[in-house]
């Protein structure tokens, strides 16, 4: 989105900043950046002035209303959770992904449906917690793979990485599910003059997403408590429990969030976004309803897709109550302003907003 910029750059403005969200948008693409755990580098420079590793990055320059107007065709009339076309309460019908899922199992339902179904030929998902805690990508082409990779993570995977291994293997028809970062890189390569494929990717569904956690350091931190190859399932209940729980096979441990609130990764202070606004579905808890799933609808793509799943039982849905619904919308827009806040701390200029490309209009409701 802004012209003439390379990978020094890149290296200058995003990792030395400590903004690189690891979404993995630039790994793979060229042989000069690597990734090790969650660590994104530059090991030598490419030499190359402009470059995809610049532009699809999530934290350069990125103009939210153009991304608005190329993923749902008009600009956002929803200030705190962007463009979208119902938002209900959803869980898979299926009670064995459930009880496999985080929570509702909404998103394997609906992308081993899918694949399943033929709409797509593969997805791009994330390696659950499985006690080895560093995730990883992996490209499931059924739905039992699908379903392998349920349950949430809570540290920040380069997940973008196997997009870009699975589009050099020529797919043709990719899901895609990420936290909102990873969505925001993926339509911004989507949106790139640079073509590497991404076009293909039919469907993305998004998860909330508050904050995720560095490798380094938390792993440490876990290892000291839980003997990892016990673990099973993180969680981090609603506030006001302000704890994460470690499902293992010896029962579960609670560990107070402020201890862990340390290795959070320092780019999510600046993150604008919470429900995966520029996603097919987004798809996140329903505070104090265990198995269920809210799922914001956004595209028309994304609403065939819940519709035939819903036609065949794969998922059931219910309205989601107002009071719910308001509350979603303001933790949403409470996290956009604490975004803007802290970014005009570090630029000190009320007009520097870093990465985010806001119109005036937009720009004075967080304020
Ligand atoms: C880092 C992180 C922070 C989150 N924060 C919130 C939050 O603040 N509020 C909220 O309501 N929900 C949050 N979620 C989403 C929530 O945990 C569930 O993923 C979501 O509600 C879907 O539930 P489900 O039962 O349908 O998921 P499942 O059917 O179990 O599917 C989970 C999917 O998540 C993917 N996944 C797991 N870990 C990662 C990762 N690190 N990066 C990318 N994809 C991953 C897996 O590939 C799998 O496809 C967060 C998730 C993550 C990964
Ligand atoms: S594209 Fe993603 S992984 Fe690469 S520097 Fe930007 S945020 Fe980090
Ligand atoms: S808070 Fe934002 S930057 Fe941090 S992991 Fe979540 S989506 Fe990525």
């Amino acid at each position: 989105m802004e012209a003439g910029k390379g990978s020094l750059d890149l290296e200058k403005e995003v990792l030395n900043e400590g903004l690189c969200t690891s979404c993995g948008a630039c790994v793979g693409i060229c042989p000069y950046i690597k990734v090790v755990k969650d660590r994104v580098a530059l090991i030598e420079p490419c030499g190359l002035d402009e470059g995809q590793c610049y532009d699809f990055c999530p934290r350069t320059a990125t103009d939210i209303a153009a991304l608005d107007r190329m993923v749902f065709g008009k600009e956002r009339s929803d200030s705190s959770l962007g463009s979208y076309i119902s938002i209900e309460m959803a869980q898979a019908r299926d009670s064995e992904i459930r009880s496999r899922a985080q929570y509702g199992g909404v998103v394997s339902a609906l992308m081993a449906y899918a694949i399943d179904s033929g709409n797509i030929g593969a997805a791009v998902l994330t390696r659950p917690f499985d006690g080895g805690f560093m995730p990883t990508s992996v490209v499931a082409q059924g739905g039992s793979q699908v379903l392998g990779c349920a349950r949430s993570n809570y540290i920040a995977s380069p997940t973008l990485a196997g997009l870009n291994r699975a589009m050099k293997e020529g797919e043709n028809a990719l899901g895609v599910v990420g936290i909102p970062c990873q969505v925001l890189a993926l339509r911004k390569m989507q949106a790139s003059k640079y073509e590497t494929g991404a076009k293909r990717v039919k469907l993305i569904i998004g998860l909330f997403c508050t904050w995720a956690l560095s490798y380094r350091g938390f792993y440490e931190f876990l290892k000291a408590k839980v003997e990892p190859s016990l673990s099973r399932r993180l969680d981090i209940p609603p506030p006001p429990a302000n704890i994460l729980v470690v499902d293992t096979e010896a029962g579960t441990i609670e560990l107070p969030l402020d201890q862990i609130r340390g290795f959070i990764k320092p780019t999510c202070a600046i993150c604008f976004d919470m429900t995966a606004e520029f996603a097919d579905v987004s798809v996140g808890m329903v505070e104090g309803v265990e198995d269920w799933n809210t799922l914001i609808t956004r595209t028309e793509e994304g609403k065939r897709m819940v519709q035939r799943a819903k036609e065949e039982g794969i998922i059931e849905t219910r309205p989601l109550e107002e009071a719910r619904l308001s509350h979603l919308k303001e933790a949403s827009l409470q996290k956009k302003k604490r975004a803007i806040e802290e970014i005009v701390r570090r630029t000190k200029d009320e007009r520097n907003l870093l990465y985010l490309r806001l119109s005036d209009r937009e720009r004075e409701k967080f304020t």
